[in-house]
């Protein structure tokens, strides 16, 4: 690798992906070039195909009122249908396993419903070191909601420790795994497989927060085995501010039907019009919907999983982890070129992160940070002491990443 723009650019030249940064929106610097946009981690970028695909469905509510529920194309009574061949390509989970659905928080709190069940001494709640808070916060209140001390409940893996070996030493008082795929603050990717497979036999259930994971690796929570997931849109999926989170629950637990929280919208589908008493679930995870779906949301998500069907996960992958690795060689060269005293806080093993690196600064890191935001550099900065970088193979190119470099000195 070399740092150098011939270099950069002749890397973007062989790149069979490099089409794919038309198909969104860069948004422009002061000066009127475009931004180095780094945070596609915490928004993605607007897919332009996103306007059409809502344009649509604005369309029909104008010229069909309710009726759009039931005309095609894609009726708005099933249109979380046409999400689902989008998110089993993402999270390697069949059609039926895989739902877009509420936000994150709420998509994890109605998962603990049915998967935190604790009994007797099998209590506790593995979450790890520096969780997202509101993740934290879940955990915390689930406990309290089962009448139990969240200190005493809730534990913490350490950043950096064995987790298969941790694990195995809370054995049977451990009731629910609890972890981010990708942690948000280190951008470390934890391994999935092995930690859901040892999980489970100390006899606890494991499901992951795919924020920082989804779009960005490829997954298989079907063949894992992994009990459920949930994830959000407006990261690495490009699906907007906000935007409708999904669900995957594995196909083991839909029969028989587990403890969980009902609503109409989970409803056995060819009944739930009759509008009668008495839940009978629908026999996939559209069984932990529980309300009318937000198809405006819905719609900018679908533009968006039609982008990453045609790129392919396995693709992006690929690129991504080239990317990354040249973003560290340059922050490594450039931080040597003015005597910067740097620390990345991610894994240097590609298998053990996706797309994002972690910046430590020592003391001058939110100083540097402003003065690359100056420069038209997007990427944020996180407290205490962390400036994230996530070069997005989607649309994020190695000039991206040369220029970055630039600004440094
Ligand atoms: C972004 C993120 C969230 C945000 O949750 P919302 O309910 O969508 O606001 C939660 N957990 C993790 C790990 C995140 O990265």
């Amino acid at each position: 690798m070399q740092n150098t723009l011939a270099y950069a650019q002749a890397q973007d030249a062989q790149d069979a992906l490099r089409t794919f940064r038309a198909e969104f929106y860069i948004p422009k610097h002061t000066d009127g070039t475009d931004v180095l946009y780094f945070t596609g981690n915490s928004l993605g970028l607007q897919p332009k195909r996103a306007m059409q695909y809502l344009q649509e469905e604005m369309q029909k509510w104008q010229t069909q009122g309710v009726e759009g529920h039931f005309t095609a194309p894609r009726a708005w009574f099933d249109y979380h249908k046409h999400l689902r061949e989008g998110l089993a390509h993402l999270t390697g989970g069949k059609a039926h396993e895989v739902v877009a659905m509420n936000s994150l928080t709420t998509n994890l709190h109605i998962l603990l419903a049915t998967f935190y069940q604790p009994t007797g001494k099998r209590t506790k709640i593995l979450i790890e070191e520096g969780a997202f808070p509101s993740d934290q916060y879940v955990a915390e209140s689930q406990a309290r909601s089962h009448g139990l001390n969240p200190t005493e409940t809730i534990v913490e893996l350490p950043t950096g420790a064995n987790a298969i070996e941790f694990i195995e030493a809370l054995g049977d008082t451990l009731a629910l795994v609890m972890l981010g795929g990708v942690n948000y603050y280190t951008g470390q990717f934890f391994d999935l497989p092995a930690i859901t497979r040892t999980a489970q036999e100390v006899g606890a259930k494991v499901g992951f927060d795919l924020a920082h994971t989804i779009g960005n690796l490829p997954l298989q929570l079907h063949d894992w085995g992994v009990d459920f997931a949930a994830w959000c849109s407006y990261k690495y999926l490009n699906a907007s501010p906000g935007g409708v989170g999904g669900i995957f629950v594995h196909e083991k637990h839909l029969n028989p039907p587990q403890p969980r929280l009902f609503g109409w919208w989970g409803y056995e589908e060819n009944s739930r019009f009759l509008m009668q008493s008495g839940f009978k679930p629908e026999m996939s995870a559209d069984a932990w919907q529980m309300s009318n779906a937000p198809i405006l949301s819905m719609s900018v998500l679908l533009a968006s999983l039609t982008i990453f069907q045609e790129a392919g996960i396995t693709r992006l992958r690929e690129k991504s982890i080239q990317l990354t690795n040249y973003l560290e060689f340059v922050l490594q060269d450039v931080a040597k070129k003015i005597d910067l005293p740097i620390r990345i806080l991610t894994p240097a093993l590609p298998a053990q992160r996706g797309c994002q690196l972690s910046l430590e600064v020592g003391k001058g890191g939110k100083a540097l940070h402003e003065r690359l935001t100056a420069q038209g550099v997007i990427s944020d900065w996180r407290e205490p002491a962390v400036i994230r970088f996530a070069p997005v193979p989607l649309y994020n190119s190695f000039e991206d990443v040369y220029r970055l470099g630039e600004r440094f000195l």
